[in-house]
């Protein structure tokens, strides 16, 4: 019993592996601890090191940014409703996680990846301790525009675009010099964004409908997320989760219109693979996509972090939406509601709009970049041809929709929607 005893004792020292032979390298490793929650000399958790040439490229606050960013995103990770109790009928669920009927058999796995996530970066509840290489040398020369033959830098999705932005970060399970360690590069964008709180107080502060829409929030703590789910690490992928990638998919723009491709970044991509019925209903429904992109569990973790500040509020724009009952009065703003059409086998966005100013983000930079589309599932972009049918959501949900594109369709916008100090009527219900 003694011996049995000793073994169970001695058995989480064995879980502690050697850091990397280039551990720490020049800079001072970070790990999160939250104050109060471990002692001085509690070694668990994930460090960060290293820092390649980051405050050599980037100037002398930039380990310090990405320092705050990997502890804020372990504020979003530990987000009520994240790491654990996930509401699957929420509004936030719903448009980012797809609807809760139609998502049942990703359930489980998607809370594992939130849950696990937040277990890693601070290590608290976990007896482990691992190694996230940190560089801003750009190893693979993703940061940079690259020439037309380099295969880093593709040409833009669609003739006529501009030439495609850089990431802001990118991520591998591999480093390039260190096989057995996962590391992250970060890019100029990513330097270039604000804070998670500044980011709040920015998007807070803004006028209505633009403090509705999630896309004014974009914060260095969140791409730091969207690269922390690509690790096999974070997501504890590939089993018993799946990997998570950035899918891409095609849209329909007008009856007649041409085909976009675009990857699934930002907030109204990632609301059009949550509506999306899957590539085959019955087998892979809703819930199997989410899982593999990026930006669905960002934006669902951040919508919910961000409501944990803003009185409980869901910032709902855009809004994505099959077709409407009654008369359409387009929208005020163009970029606040996205009516998608079904006319038999034809599905479009009813719009003559081009879809930029849907998927761009401040600067012109993506999240980060995973190192291949689709994952092993296919090599083509996902085809968007049908919605899930209002019947698939809860009454609730379909109410609150209601109710937000009324208000759009009021002359005076959103303008009776804000929150804060004024008595507005606050149509956007809680979670
Ligand atoms: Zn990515």
């Amino acid at each position: 019993m003694v011996r049995l005893a000793l073994t169970i004792f001695l058995l989480p020292c064995y879980t502690l592996a050697a850091p990397p032979a280039d551990f720490p390298g020049d800079e001072t490793p970070y790990r999160v601890t939250p104050t109060g929650t471990v002692s001085p000399d509690y070694f668990f958790g994930t460090f960060l090191y290293k820092y390649l040439d980051c405050n050599k490229n980037f100037g002398p606050g930039a380990k310090d940014k990405i320092d705050e960013a990997y502890h804020d995103a372990w504020l979003i990770s530990n987000t009520a409703g994240v790491a654990s109790g996930i509401n699957w009928n929420s509004a936030a669920a719903m448009e980012f996680l797809g609807p809760s009927g139609l998502n049942q058999a990703q359930q489980p796995q998607i809370q594992a990846v939130f849950a696990n996530t937040a277990t890693v970066i601070n290590g608290h509840k976990s007896p482990f301790q691992h190694f996230i290489k940190i560089r801003c040398d750009d190893p693979e020369k993703l940061c940079q525009n690259q020439p037309d033959q380099d295969p880093y830098q593709p040409n833009p999705l669609n003739s006529g675009d501009p030439p495609k932005p850089t990431p802001l970060s990118y991520s591998r399970n591999s480093d390039p010099d260190n096989p057995d360690t996962p590391m992250i590069n970060f890019c100029g964008g990513f330097f270039a964004r604000r804070s998670l709180a500044d980011a709040i107080t920015y998007g807070m502060a803004l006028a209505s409908p633009d403090n509705f829409n999630l896309a004014n929030y974009d914060n260095r703590a969140q791409a730091f997320l969207h690269g922390l789910y690509h690790l096999d690490l974070a997501a504890n992928s590939p089993d018993p989760n799946p990997r998570v990638y950035d899918l891409r998919i095609d849209i329909k723009l007008g009856a007649h219109g041409r085909i976009y491709t675009t990857d699934v970044y930002g907030p109204f991509n990632c609301k059009v693979l949550a509506r999306w019925l899957g590539r085959d209903p019955g087998s892979h429904f809703v819930g199997y996509y989410i899982q593999r992109n990026s930006d669905s569990l960002v934006y669902y973790a951040f919508a919910k972090y961000l409501m944990s500040k803003n009185g409980n509020v869901y910032p709902h724009l855009p809004i994505v939406t099959p077709g409407i009952a009654g008369p359409f009065y387009p929208p005020y703003r163009p970029d606040s509601l996205a009516v998608f059409v079904t006319e038999g086998s034809n599905f479009y966005l009813n719009t003559t709009d081009d879809l930029t100013i849907w998927d761009s983000s401040p600067g012109g930079n993506y999240p980060s970049c995973s190192s291949d589309k689709n994952g092993s599932e296919s090599s083509s972009p996902l085809t968007i041809d049908g919605f899930a049918p209002a019947s698939a959501y809860p009454d609730d949900y379909n109410s609150q929709v209601s109710t937000w594109i009324e208000a759009l369709r009021s002359t005076d916008g959103n303008s009776n929607l804000g929150w804060g100090g004024d008595a507005g009527q606050q149509i956007a219900m809680a979670s």
